[in-house]
C-alpha cells in the first residue's frame, strides 16, 4: 500500500465501516515487514492512544460460559446503544492451528448485530505475535469508534497476564463448583481479577453459586488490602450468563470501578506503564531478531548448541561467546 492507500483505509475505518477494520486487522496479524511497515504507518495516521474505549479483559476455562456469557453482555451494552468489539486470544491456538476462542458460531446473535464486531484468534503465532496483533487490534478498533472491548483469552495463566497488561478491567469468569474450584484458581489470576464472575447462578446451581461467590468474596479481600482500590473492589457477584441474569448488574461496577479509575491517577498512570512496558517489549522483540539474523552468531549457534546439549561448554559460557559475536567483539 502506498501512503494514499493507507490515508483511505485508515479514513475508512474512521467512518467506522466493519471492512476496512476486519482489513486492518489482517494487516496487523501478519509479520511479514511490509505489512508491519504498513501496520505502523496507519496506526501513525489514526493517532495515538485515545483511550476512548473500555477494555475489559475476561477470562475463564473452557465450558465455564465465556462465550454465553460474551454474547448476553454484549447484546446487553448494545442495547444500552453501545458498540462492543470482541477480541479473542487464544495461545493454544499455536500449537494446534485452530481457532477455539471467539468463533462467531458460539455467538450468533452478537455477531448479527451491526453494533458489534466479533474477531476470533488468529492462528499459528507465538504469544509474543498474539500479544503484540492484540494491542494493535485494541487501537484499531477504537479508531473504529467502538466504546468497549472484550478481550477474550482462556485460563492458561501466562495469557491472562498478557491480556490484564493491555486492558483497563479484568473479569474472572467462573463456575459454581465451590471450594476445589478455589484452590485451583491461580493465586495470580485472582490477584489480576477486579470482577470475579460466579456463572451458571440459576435453577438447582443457584446456592451452590452464591456459596461460592462468599468464598471468592472473602478470597479477594485478602488481595484487596495490597490494593490501591476503591471500596468495593476487587468483587465476587453471581450471574446467569443463559438466563441473561445480572449483566447490567456488572456493567454499574465495571463503570463504577473505571469512573474511579479515571478520576485518580490510576488510569493515566496505568496506561503510561502499559505504553512503557510496550516499549521495553519491542526492544528485546527487536534484540532477538537481529541476534538470530546476525550472520556471525547463525554460524556459531548450531554447534555451541550441540556443546552445551553434550555437556561440554556451560550454558552461560556459551551465552557469553554467542554474546560476544554478535557484538562484534
Ligand atoms: P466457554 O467454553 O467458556 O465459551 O463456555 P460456553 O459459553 O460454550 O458454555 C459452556 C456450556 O455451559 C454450554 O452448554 C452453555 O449452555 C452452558 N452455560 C453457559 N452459561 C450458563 C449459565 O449461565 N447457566 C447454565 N446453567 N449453563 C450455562
Amino acid at each position: 500500500m502506498n501512503e494514499a492507500q493507507i490515508d483511505e483505509l485508515a479514513r475508512r475505518l474512521e467512518n467506522g465501516e466493519r471492512r476496512a477494520l476486519a482489513r486492518a486487522i489482517t494487516l496487523a496479524e501478519s509479520s511479514r515487514p511490509d505489512h508491519r511497515a504498513e501496520t505502523r504507518a496507519l496506526l501513525h495516521r489514526l493517532g495515538p492512544d485515545q483511550g476512548k474505549a473500555v477494555r475489559i479483559g475476561l477470562s475463564g476455562t473452557p465450558g465455564v460460559g465465556k462465550s454465553t456469557f460474551i454474547e448476553a453482555f454484549g447484546c446487553m451494552l448494545v442495547e444500552q446503544g453501545l458498540k462492543v468489539a470482541v477480541l479473542a486470544v487464544d495461545p493454544s491456538s499455536a500449537r494446534s492451528g485452530g481457532s477455539i476462542l471467539g468463533d462467531k458460531t458460539r455467538m450468533e446473535r452478537l455477531s448479527r448485530l451491526p453494533q458489534a464486531f466479533i474477531r476470533p484468534s488468529p492462528s499459528r503465532s507465538e504469544l509474543g505475535g498474539v500479544a503484540r496483533r492484540t494491542r494493535e487490534a485494541i487501537l484499531l478498533v477504537e479508531a473504529a469508534g467502538f466504546d468497549v472491548v472484550l478481550v477474550e483469552t482462556v485460563g492458561v495463566g501466562q495469557s491472562e497476564i498478557m491480556v490484564a497488561e493491555m486492558t483497563d478491567v479484568f473479569l474472572l469468569l467462573l463456575g459454581p463448583a465451590g471450594g476445589d474450584e478455589l484452590q485451583g484458581v491461580k493465586r495470580g489470576i485472582m490477584e489480576i481479577a477486579d470482577l470475579v464472575v460466579v456463572n451458571k447462578a440459576d435453577g438447582d446451581l443457584k446456592p451452590v453459586a452464591e456459596i461460592t461467590r462468599a468464598d471468592y468474596a472473602s478470597a479477594l479481600r485478602l488481595v484487596r488490602k495490597r490494593r490501591r482500590d476503591p471500596e468495593g473492589f476487587p468483587t465476587a457477584m453471581t450471574a446467569s450468563a443463559l438466563e441473561e441474569k445480572g449483566m447490567a448488574e456488572i456493567w454499574d461496577k465495571i463503570r463504577a470501578l473505571n469512573d474511579w479509575r479515571h478520576e485518580s491517577v490510576w488510569f493515566t498512570r496505568r496506561r503510561a506503564e502499559q505504553a512503557v512496558g510496550w516499549m521495553h517489549t519491542a526492544v528485546k522483540r527487536g534484540i532477538v531478531e537481529r541476534f538470530h539474523a546476525d550472520p556471525a552468531v547463525a554460524a556459531r549457534l548450531p554447534a555451541l548448541e550441540a556443546e552445551v546439549a553434550n555437556g561440554t561448554v556451560p550454558p552461560e559460557d556459551a551465552a557469553d561467546q554467542l554474546m560476544a559475536l554478535f557484538e562484534g567483539k
